[in-house]
């Protein structure tokens, strides 16, 4: 028996092979039909490109429904999904491939030139948004009948990096049954049912659109409306026709200030869900009062996918991210690993069949997250009122979430410490009414009377670095502010400059 992620998906597809699975805004409509036929395909390519059992394939391409038939394939091929943002710039991704060292990987055409020298020996092939590229093209004439390789539930399915405060990323191992068994959580407790159609305007190289949205829309063997980015205007126009829609924060906040969003666009809509980032009161109740709908909030990582949810029915209490899934035990506790009791605030740990295995080939880091108990260290800082409602209070590790995505301050500190006439940085998250939060470094000049120019400062960082994590502004101080063990102080940097963006 095997307990592969795609044997448990390809149970559960609709017995009418016409039934769609996705849907572009376009019109195109890709059937439960062609997912099986076309993963059969693309796993044959694999397997006959070498990629055997725990095999590593890259995918650093836009988002496009054949992004999804990759990622489907890799794991029918047993093979390991390792998604990558397409923002990264050379010298990222060369770092992922080195540590990941993939068997095959797949660009974006128009990046093959600039970055096929990276790949080393793994096999390449190329996959546009559009489906163009030699992906599809070689898998086309081959033989769609291909038996799905046998995996275990501990076998790995996917490689998904994030980033440590050191500023290098570590790659989360996760399993067949990580994966298969929040999936199965979640479709249950959001209440998928026959008919939901998903409105799906995420990313997919991060947990959030990959996992958690297509899982549950495969689990239900029900249908996607496919959008590349989230577009206000686009989700007015595609609300009508969905029944959930999965976004980060930033889509609410968007929502609201779009002049065409009102109640009657939601009349279908049964549940909006909002995770990745911290969803401000405020928006919550903006939100309700607009549409009458209570959004409702869950939290989750990469390294654990979801750990908690609000209630499908009950209180969905704006600043809280609800209770532990099923099979899911979270506790708050202290630096020290000392249980807490209800109300008190300390650091979230998570023990469950969500969580990964550890961080690829970095067993010391792996073992100083986890309890000898087996429960991993969220570093979130959190506090669990007594019935066990989990309320995140804050960020142990100084994460910047900007629009959704996470930033490591170190990493781009690094990259502004270079820079000539630059002593030091310390890179913070500001308020920002479209971002969420705004990277922001202050900068300290190696001499005062001719301190760095920001414009090239930032220049030098889209150099280096995906758009997202360039610093938005830069300020210049005589010194950072420390506390008596030489820590800069960067709560102190955030109040000070916490208007910049108002
Ligand atoms: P990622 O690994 O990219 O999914 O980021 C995970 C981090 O996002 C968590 O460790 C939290 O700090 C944050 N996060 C996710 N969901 C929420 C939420 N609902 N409220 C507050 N923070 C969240």
């Amino acid at each position: 028996m095997s307990d592969s992620l795609f044997d448990l998906i390809r149970e559960r597809f609709p017995r009418d092979p016409e039934a769609s699975f996705i849907e572009t805004p376009g019109g195109r409509v890709m059937t439960y039909g062609e997912v099986e036929e076309a993963t059969g395909r693309l796993a044959r390519l694999l397997a006959e490109a070498g990629v055997a059992k725990g095999d590593r394939v890259a995918a650093i391409v836009e988002k496009s429904p054949e992004a999804i038939l990759l990622y489907l394939a890799v794991l029918r091929a047993g093979g390991v999904y390792l998604p990558l943002n397409t923002a990264y710039r050379a010298q990222e991704i060369a770092y992922f491939l080195g540590d990941a060292e993939p068997r095959a990987v797949v660009w974006r055409p128009e990046a093959e030139a600039e970055i096929a020298a990276l790949a080393g020996t793994a096999k390449v092939f190329t996959l546009g948004q559009a489906g163009d590229g030699s992906l599809m093209d070689a898998s086309a004439d081959l033989d769609p009948d291909f038996q799905s390789v046998p995996s275990a539930a501990d076998d790995l399915a996917a490689l998904l990096y994030t980033s440590g405060t050191t500023g290098r990323s570590k790659g989360a191992m996760l399993s067949h049954w990580n994966l298969a068994s929040n999936a199965l959580a979640l479709h249950s407790i959001w209440g998928f049912r026959p008919g939901d159609v998903l409105l799906h305007a995420l990313p997919i190289f991060h947990t959030h659109g990959l996992f958690v949205a297509t899982n549950c829309v495969l689990l239900n063997g029900s249908s996607m409306l496919f959008l590349n980015r989230f577009e206000p205007d686009l989700v007015c126009r595609l609300l009508p026709r969905a029944t959930v829609m999965m976004g980060v924060p930033t889509f609410y906040t968007r929502l609201l200030e779009h002049p065409g969003f009102d109640q009657a666009l939601c009349g279908n809509m049964r549940l909006f869900i909002s995770g990745s980032a911290p969803l401000l009161e405020e928006t919550h109740r903006a939100f309700e009062a607009k549409t009458g709908m209570a959004i409702l909030e869950r939290y989750g990582m990469t390294e654990t996918g979801m750990n908690s949810s609000n209630p499908l029915e009950g209180a969905r209490v704006p600043g809280t991210v609800g209770y532990a899934l099923p099979e899911v035990e979270l506790r708050v506790a202290d630096e020290d690993g000392r249980v807490l009791a209800a109300g008190e605030t300390g650091v979230l740990e998570v023990r469950g069949p969500n969580v990964f295995s550890g961080y690829w080939r970095q067993p010391e880091k792996t073992a100083a997250e986890f309890r000898a108990d087996g429960f991993f260290i969220t570093g979130d800082v959190a506090c669990m009122a007594p019935d066990g409602r989990v309320s995140i209070v804050g960020r142990a590790k100084d994460l910047i979430i900007s629009g959704g995505f996470n930033v490591y301050p170190k990493e781009v500190e690094l990259v502004i410490d270079e820079q000539a006439g630059v002593r030091e940085s310390a890179v913070i998250g500001l308020p920002h009414p479209d971002f969420g939060e705004a990277v922001t470094a202050i900068v300290v000049p190696e001499d005062d009377a001719c301190p760095p120019e920001a414009a090239s400062l930032i220049a030098a960082a889209k150099e280096a670095l995906a758009n997202y994590k360039v610093p938005k502004q830069v300020f210049v101080m005589d010194a950072l502010p420390r506390n008596a063990m030489g820590k800069v102080q960067k709560n102190a940097l955030r109040e000070r400059y916490k208007d910049s963006f108002s």
